[in-house]
């Protein structure tokens, strides 16, 4: 089974995944449809091949004898080394779609960028435009404790804004992360099984289509249920997000635990006593198992003014288990948060989902050989993490096309390296694993953690919502402009 890889096979397989077969079936319809509204810009019908030379006000750094483009091209994955043949740095909705329209001009398919943490580097591509829009990162309050957002605001800079005034939006926990990325995507973190998804929180949003046209989600129910969880790079251009909050706790406290020198059969059992004692969890807890070679980390985080039942239960069950507990410090929330933020400076990594799991019984056919292989490759962490709580509640489900509800567990393969030529061998076990864990029925995979080892991303990422996000991409993106290896086809 196992496949030995070569650096070609890894460039060939995006466009292998990219064409891989359309396993989804027609989905039900969960929200009434309205006639779409589009607002005309100045840039109504656009030809792809306007013969005419035209000018353009937004700020475009072309990829030759541009001293500042080079500081735009790289994102946060430095595996991607792609060049764009020019990128736009729009400051605006309106210099977005007037970046479509040069775009359209000059035929580039076009790649978008807001925090440019892409696990398979797509918000960027070597033969058309990126749209970066790290400019556009404004926080600000409207009535009822709405928040409107720039898709280029990174998470540190939300939290930043938003704490000291008393309010949070459930997101992760990596200070650099995108709020465009990660909420068309879906976004879950230590807030998620009290509050639900970041994208459930997201309630209204304009969007720059692939036509160069201004579209309101107020006009389109439809579209919004498709950016919460399903826009990622796929119909147009998200340039504006408007969430609702919620009263942010004042203070977080984390429980650690460290077992040291597992082997295989060691890291299962500890695995399986953690899945099962984080359902006794209070909503106002994440946990996550992380193996790092042979080593594992356990972490709880907890906002709740007290630990409970839950907690200690969990605290009891897992002591005797692993080989050191530490109880944290209880910190200002702002203060705790940023212990999670993780690196600012860009790194050699890959990360892909490893699938939804819904318990022990769900991985017990391959786990052991997938911990095995983590702790035998040096540079290998796999993680899980919990889900549940409020990510399940029937009325999100019904708003949003994220369909990976009813999973307790979300898991993840990462693979770090300094020395290049470690490289491929870590990209092997990691393909191997991914391998295993799909033949034992794992197949529910979330686009923020993307892979273009997913043969069938179509199902894996949407489920049976991918018909209808196909509707939507044709509605407003029928040139297919806006795309990357995985973006929803025509
Ligand atoms: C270190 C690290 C930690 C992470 N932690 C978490 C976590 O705790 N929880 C979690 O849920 N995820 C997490 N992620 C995954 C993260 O949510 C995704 O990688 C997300 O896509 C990043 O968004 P971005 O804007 O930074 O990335 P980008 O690379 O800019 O974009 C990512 C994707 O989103 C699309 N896109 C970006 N902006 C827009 C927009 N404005 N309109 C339409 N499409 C857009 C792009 O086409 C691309 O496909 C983490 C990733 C990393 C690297």
């Amino acid at each position: 089974m196992s496949k030995k890889y070569s650096r070609k096979d890894f460039l060939r397989t995006g466009s292998l995944a990219a064409a891989g077969l359309l396993l989804g079936a027609c989905g039900n319809d969960p929200v009434e449809r309205k006639e779409v509204v589009v607002k005309e810009t100045p840039f109504d019908t656009l030809a792809t091949s306007d013969p005419v030379e035209e000018n353009f006000d937004v700020d475009i750094m072309e990829k030759e004898g541009n001293k500042r483009y080079e500081g735009f091209r790289l994102g946060f994955n430095k595996r991607f080394d792609k060049y764009p043949l020019a990128i736009a740095l729009p400051k605006t909705t309106a210099e977005v779609a007037e970046a479509v329209r040069y775009a359209r001009h000059h035929n580039y398919p076009i790649a978008i960028r807001s925090g440019g943490h892409s696990m398979e580097g797509f918000s960027s591509n070597d033969d058309g435009l990126m749209i970066n829009l790290s400019d556009m990162d404004s926080v600000e309050f409207l009535e009822d404790n709405k928040i409107k957002v720039g898709p280029g605001c990174t998470l540190s800079n939300l939290y930043d804004h938003i704490l000291p005034k008393g309010r949070i939006i459930p997101a992760g926990s990596c200070g650099s992360v995108g709020v465009g990325g990660l909420t068309t995507g879906g976004g879950y973190g230590l807030f998620s099984r009290e509050f639900g998804l970041t994208c459930d929180h997201l309630i209204e949003a304009t969007m720059v289509d692939g036509n160069g046209k201004i579209i309101s989600s107020k006009d389109d129910a439809e579209l919004l249920w498709a950016l919460r969880g399903g826009g990622s790079g796929n119909f147009g251009i998200v340039t504006e997000m408007v969430f609702r909050s919620h009263e942010a706790p004042p203070n977080m406290i984390s429980h650690h635990f460290k077992a040291r020198k597992l082997d295989p059969d060691r890291a299962t059992a500890i695995l399986e006593k953690w899945m099962f004692h984080t359902q006794n969890l209070p909503h106002s807890c994440f946990s996550a198992y992380v193996l790092n070679g042979g080593t594992l980390n356990i972490l709880i985080t907890n906002f709740a003014g007290e630990d409970n039942e839950g907690v200690e239960s969990f605290i009891e069950g897992l002591k005797g288990e692993t080989d050191e507990y530490k109880k944290g410090e209880r910190l200002e929330l702002a203060k705790k948060l940023k212990n999670y933020y993780g690196s600012k400076i860009p790194l050699n990594f890959r990360n892909s989902s490893a699938g939804f799991y819904k318990d022990f019984d769900h991985i017990s056919g391959c786990i052991g050989t997938v911990l095995k292989s983590i702790i035998d490759n040096k540079g290998m962490i796999f993680q899980v993490n919990t889900l549940g709580g409020k990510v399940k509640d029937p009325l999100f489900a019904n708003d949003s096309c994220f369909p990976h509800r009813e999973y307790d567990f979300i898991s993840e393969i990462q693979a770090y390296w300094t020395e290049d030529y470690k490289e491929m061998g870590l990209h092997q076990v990691t393909h191997d694993c991914l391998e295993l864990l799909k033949a034992n029925n794992i197949n529910a995979q979330y686009f923020n953690y993307c892979s273009v080892e997913f043969a069938d991303w179509q199902t894996a990422y949407y489920g049976k919502n991918y018909e209808q996000l196909r509707e939507i991409k044709r509605r407003y993106d029928k040139d297919n402009f806006i795309r990357h290896p995985q973006s929803i086809e025509l």
